[in-house]
């Protein structure tokens, strides 16, 4: 796994440890703090070690090219976890959840909060995106700029910074510091008297910086309220967030299922059998269209956190009231 900087990641590889045990797999769990080079040697130790599969959730997704040779080399199959591998023809499999339609939903969010349909405007919107270095994260910012990007061109919809490419709106490791500082920036050279109404986020982590940011800078007081800002994983201080009416909302992606897949696709490699994929389309990966099954993400906000994160036993309700 790559950090356990956002939460996602433990769950992600507690939920994977349990589901090969019950399969009767011994496993060996490895962070790598967002470090490339310590996550290239962790592969290359596992491959000296003669593990009989890599499940791997990649830092930068093109760095792993040679040491993933050598796995190939080992006949050591490789499925890539939640982030695409690139640059690579040793991957043998991908899952994932559908990260083009996290962004439509991210930007589905913000059309409908703001009334953008029907509602006159214009609005001011900042933009940020995750890590370049992460191939989710284009994904993500394309899917959020199909729905958003219409508004824009129209007018309706305002980027005061001016800055709506990928590559100058992304922050680097996902740092949500980095996010926050950016907010903060862009509030102080953009927004004097102006203020902003929305702000596409790329998940919970740098949504938190923003908000901090925004509440530093006043919004969130009385005459002043918080813009629409989204999110992404639904984790436990974001959903917090969103019950008490902070962030308008989150893109839901149950680790817990995206772990079985992994794991079922493991599984069936290793005996021979054919894993389950439903996408042979989406996923070049710069060498070849890499074999995917992509789960659906859901949209929460704070009309139905309740029903889907509670009653789908993600989180209890002591643990949201805490
Ligand atoms: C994942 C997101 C996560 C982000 C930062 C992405 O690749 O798909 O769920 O928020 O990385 O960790």
């Amino acid at each position: 796994m790559p950090t356990k900087t956002s939460e996602r990641w433990i769950a992600d590889g507690e939920n994977m440890v349990k589901q090969f045990q019950l399969l009767g797999y011994r496993t060996d769990m490895q962070y790598a703090d967002d470090d490339i080079q310590r996550q290239v040697d962790q592969i290359d130790e596992m491959v000296d070690a003669k593990v009989s599969a890599l499940v791997i959730g990649a830092i930068d997704g093109t760095a792993l090219k040679s040491v993933l040779a050598k796995a190939a080399s080992a006949d050591i199959p490789v499925i890539a976890y939640d982030r695409l591998i690139r640059d690579s023809g040793d991957i043998d499999y991908y899952a994932t959840f559908d990260n083009y339609k996290v962004g439509v939903e991210q930007g589905g969010a913000i059309v409908d909060a703001l009334k953008l349909r029907t509602a006159k405007g214009p609005f001011n919107i900042e933009l940020f995106a995750g890590s370049p270095d992460d191939n989710n994260a284009t994904f993500f910012f394309n899917g959020a700029m199909s729905v958003l990007k219409p508004y824009i061109s129209a007018g309706k919809l305002v980027v005061r910074s001016g800055e709506t490419k990928f590559e100058r709106v992304g922050i680097l490791r996902w740092d949500n510091a980095v996010g926050q500082k950016r907010m903060a920036g862009l509030l102080k050279s953009e927004y004097g008297s102006a203020r902003v109404d929305a702000v596409l986020a790329p998940n919970d982590g740098i949504a938190r910086g923003i908000l901090a940011a925004l509440e530093e800078a006043g919004y969130g007081t009385k005459g002043r309220p918080l813009p629409v800002v989204t999110g992404q994983d639904a984790e436990l201080d974001s959903v917090k967030l969103i019950a008490a009416g902070k962030q308008t909302q989150t893109v839901y992606k149950d680790t817990r299922e995206l772990a079985k897949v992994a794991v079922q696709m493991t599984d069936a490699v290793l005996s021979d059998e054919k894993p389950m994929i439903n996408d042979t389309k989406q996923y070049h990966n710069g060498v070849e269209v890499v074999p995917t099954f992509l789960l659906q993400p859901v949209n929460v906000d704070k009309s139905n956190y309740e029903r889907v994160l509670i009653d789908g036993g993600y989180y209890s309700a002591e643990q949201i009231a805490a």
